[in-house]
């Protein structure tokens, strides 16, 4: 890093003139770093000349945080403004060229609908992760009875299970511990998780859900609940596994459209796992299906 001619020109003309400068560095390899290098003049006396104070400041992390928070500016901006233009199509067209044409009111009505109750979706799940963001680091205050969770999510689904034939399996319920937890976040993670597999999995395929204790769970260690849920449907390339939970990235944008995502589901399960203390896992066979895996400590 010192090095870097930028450094080296700045260095020089501290000395020279005697006034402090910064530069800011970049290094590409082995990974991306930037560093902010302030350099300030000093007398060395007991060497008996003009000395620098070279002090290098790493702001990778920052940049990478502010990049992070303009993209997700963006990306809600344009999530928000396609259902809004077609909206505002549709209005025109209503006022205009449609305002006689009962029947194709109506049909423009229901697709107004369709798409004001999407935005409501989206900002529904935008506020529930900012929520869930700010409480991550307060660990939740009651016991809950996660069998009586999934059974009651099992109940709410049942509808969307039907319309794509999907039977919903579940192994397990019976004597589970009762674990720490949120009920009404720990809700919303296993009905993003078992939607998805309802969406996603085979039309006419089956869901299986399975819980279990474990003595350890991966990563932090520890008893915990494991709870994995499973579908028959296409699964997902190894190369988008890691980067599922982050918010707004779809495997296949239009697809999840046309199923009503809003591409936050699962960033919103990873926040109220990590608020839990727990871990989640996400496997795949491509051709075969997903499992999606939340340990939930019992203790
Ligand atoms: P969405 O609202 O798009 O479903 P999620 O955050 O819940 O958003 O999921 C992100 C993406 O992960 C989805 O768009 C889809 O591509 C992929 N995905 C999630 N669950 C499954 C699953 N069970 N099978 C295959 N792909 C899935």
């Amino acid at each position: 890093c010192l090095h870097h001619p930028a450094v080296l020109d700045a260095l020089a003309a501290t000395l020279e003139g005697g006034r402090a400068g910064a530069v800011r560095r970049e290094i590409k390899a082995p990974v991306r770093r930037v560093f902010d290098v302030h350099i300030a003049p000093l007398e060395l006396e007991e060497l008996g000349g003009q000395g620098a104070f070279i002090l290098l400041r790493e702001v990778t992390a920052t940049l990478e945080a502010e990049r992070m928070r303009a993209d997700f500016v963006a990306n809600v901006s344009h999530e928000l403004r396609s259902p809004l233009a077609s909206l505002t199509g549709f209005i025109e067209t209503l006022q205009g060229p449609a305002s006689g044409d009962v029947e194709a009111q109506k049909r423009f009505l229901a697709i107004m609908q369709a798409e004001a109750e999407r935005m409501r979706r989206l900002i529904d799940d935008l506020l529930a992760l900012s929520a869930i963001e700010t409480e991550e680091f307060i660990a939740p205050g009651r016991t809950v009875d996660i069998a009586q969770i999934v059974r009651s999510v099992i109940e709410s689904l049942a509808m969307k299970a039907k319309r794509r034939g999907v039977t919903i399996e579940t192994s397990g319920l019976e004597g589970l511990p009762s674990i720490p937890g949120d009920a009404d976040q720990l809700t919303q993670t296993m009905v993003n998780l078992v939607e998805n597999a309802i969406k996603y999995g085979r039309q006419g395929g089956t869901v299986r859900i399975e819980t279990a204790p474990v003595e350890r769970m991966p990563g932090r260690g520890g008893p915990a609940v494991r709870i994995t849920v499973a579908d028959e449907g296409e699964g997902i390339a190894p190369e988008h596994l890691p980067r599922l939970t982050e918010r707004f990235y779809r495997v296949d944008k239009g697809r999840s459209r046309s199923l009503g995502g809003t591409g936050l589901g699962l960033a919103i399960v990873k926040h109220i796992v990590n608020r839990h203390r727990g871990h989640l896992a996400i496997a795949s066979r491509p051709g075969e299906g997903s499992t999606f895996t939340i340990y939930l400590p019992t203790a």
